[in-house]
């Protein structure tokens, strides 16, 4: 049995499709855990790890967690790990909301010709008491307007690089074969599939 340290339910299907049967994923439900988990580093790699060890010192399970943050060039690879709260951060609106998020966004960039930004997601794994790291990243530009309806977040204003559509104009597969998230997994699974005993 390995923790995901999530209740994100499209998340956990995600990663419990990635990572195949042989894995027995559970969730932060499924172990009874109703803890509000702190996340209080200055890094993406910081929260994760904060996120997996608070769950194997309270619950001495093996697990893993996450954290993603958008790095814009423009603006010095912020929001980064303020990237769920950033509109209410610079004093634009209330805590994760993504329309109050992407509007923040877009006007700090307004007029602004480098686009360039990318998605990066950290994994955290405590596994047999040993610490691992895995990264995803996707690269790619910040368009002057919202487009697409699907996803979640700053998708309607994030084209991967070599793409025409936004992630939220793609279906939720085309998007997990190259998102942030997907290639962290995709990492996790890989470490797995050589390291696990299940
Ligand atoms: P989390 O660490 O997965 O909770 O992600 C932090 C924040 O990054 C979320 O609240 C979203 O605003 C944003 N984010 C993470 N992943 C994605 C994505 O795949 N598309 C768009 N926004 C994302």
């Amino acid at each position: 049995m390995l923790v995901f340290a999530t209740n994100n339910a499209h998340k956990l299907q995600e990663v419990r499709q990635i990572l195949g049967p042989q894995f027995d994923i559970r969730s932060l439900d499924d172990i009874g855990c109703h803890d509000d988990i702190p996340e209080t580093a200055d890094t993406l790699e910081g929260n994760a790890l904060q996120k997996a060890l608070y769950i194997h010192q309270h619950y001495g399970c093996d697990c893993f967690a996450d954290d993603t943050g958008l790095e814009v060039n423009a603006l010095g690879g912020q929001p980064g790990v303020h990237t769920a709260r950033f509109a209410e951060r610079m004093g634009w609106g209330s805590s994760h909301d993504s329309q109050a998020n992407m509007g923040c966004l877009l006007s700090l960039l307004e007029k602004n010709d480098d686009r360039r930004a990318r998605f990066r997601t950290v994994i955290a794994l405590l596994l047999n008491g040993e610490q691992h790291l895995f990264e995803g990243i996707v690269e790619g530009d910040i368009l002057t307007e919202r487009h697409g309806t699907e996803g979640f977040g700053y998708d309607p204003v994030f084209r991967p690089k070599g793409h025409t559509t936004t992630f939220a104009e793609m279906t939720a597969a085309d998007k997990n074969a190259i998102s942030h998230r997907g290639r962290a997994t995709q990492k996790l699974a890989e470490f797995l599939r050589t390291h696990s005993q299940q």
